[in-house]
């Protein structure tokens, strides 16, 4: 069910009918838009009754949402979310939706703290706004290299520092996710982990932005019902994350479904990013997916890069080189404009000698 309060509703109203729900044992999430506030209702079984509610002051109407994600829908927010990251000492303000494309890069692991600075260094310089690199990783092989953990993310803290830019690393349990919400500015949550029901509730709980990936044979419905499990405890901070699914293809690691962007845009109104280095698995493949993302619609896009991808502990075969993400930074502020984006060149000073 969704409250949709009058125009002119006052922020008391609107906390009195939050009040009125959460007394019914329900959960009220008030979403503030452009015109007006609407107040999701979650939590009810059946419907809630319609007639009290509509008597409430400031409220203008009561809908029933049909769809099974509530929170994500546009039905109940129809403006476009925007995260945004407002600036601190080191960095500069950032978002991620909206008008400016994201631009998240960095090595697939944390290997060590040169590795790790040569990498940001350079991504920083071509005007990255995000570094990612994992510190915690989920392998198919337990005998694969698991990543550094803890100090992996006191690397990237120190590279925020550095470089000013803001760190994003994926939680793989309950234990990684405290630490990566301690340490880092987006939590993401890989695709192994999509349909970890009591992770995305941990993650719910807690309040920075996370980077959801769809799972490897997920559908746009079970994407949007996981982002719902984070929104429905109150983090309404979800970036959804297209990284291509399993199909019979075997010229690509995965099939990068580009066709899911304007489906998940037309159905909610959480930002979308693509990640055309896991979606394909090749060096080759990446920037002119990059492109494509970009043309296609999406926010941004999450790319792995390395500057001895040969040497890489993980995922090397698909780590673009640091003079190709240069390549891709310029087409895509080629590309930008033409679908009513900018791509901003958030150049700290460090990092553009
Ligand atoms: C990663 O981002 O390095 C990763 C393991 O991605 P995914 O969860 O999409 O496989
Ligand atoms: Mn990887």
């Amino acid at each position: 069910m969704l409250v949709v309060m009058k125009a002119q509703a006052t922020p008391e109203q609107i906390q009195a009918v939050c009040e009125y729900i959460e007394q019914l044992g329900f959960r009220a999430h008030p979403l503030p838009g452009a015109q007006r506030t609407a107040i999701g209702i979650t939590g009810n079984q059946g419907e809630v009754n319609r007639g009290n509610l509509e008597e409430l002051s400031g409220v203008a109407e009561v809908i029933r949402v049909s769809k099974a994600y509530k929170l994500a829908s546009r039905d109940v927010k129809e403006e476009d979310t925007v995260i945004r990251f407002p600036k601190t000492a080191t960095c500069a303000e950032a978002s991620i939706g909206g008008r400016d494309l994201a631009i998240v890069a960095g090595p697939c692991s944390i290997e060590n703290r040169n590795q790790a600075f040569a990498i940001a260094e350079q991504v920083a310089a071509a005007g990255a706004q995000f570094f990612r690199g994992g510190a915690y990783k989920p392998r198919t092989s337990p005998y694969a290299f698991q990543g550094l953990g803890l100090e992996g993310l006191r690397i990237m803290a120190e590279i925020r520092d550095s470089y000013g830019l803001r760190i994003v690393t994926e939680a793989i349990d309950s234990e990684s996710l405290d630490l990566v919400a301690e340490w880092a500015d987006v939590i993401q949550i890989g695709a192994r982990n999509m349909q970890n029901f009591s992770l995305l509730k941990h993650a719910g709980r807690l309040r920075k932005p996370v980077l959801l990936k769809r799972g490897l044979s997920a559908t746009l419905e079970e994407l949007l019902m996981s982002a719902e499990y984070i929104l429905s405890e109150g983090n309404y901070e979800v970036i959804l994350c297209e990284r291509g699914v399993r199909t019979f293809t075997d010229h690509t690691r995965n099939t990068l479904d580009l066709s899911i962007i304007p489906a998940i845009q037309r159905l909610s109104h959480l930002p979308i990013l693509v990640d055309p280095s896991h979606g394909t698995g090749r060096r080759d493949s990446v920037l002119p997916m990059a492109r494509a993302a970009i043309a296609t619609g999406a926010d941004g896009v999450l790319v792995e890069v390395h500057h001895q991808p040969d040497k890489a502990l993980s995922d090397g075969p698909q780590s673009i080189y640091p003079s190709q993400f240069v390549t891709m930074m310029d087409e895509i502020e080629q590309i930008a404009p033409i679908v009513g984006r900018h791509l901003p060149r958030c150049i700290h000073v460090d990092a553009a000698v």
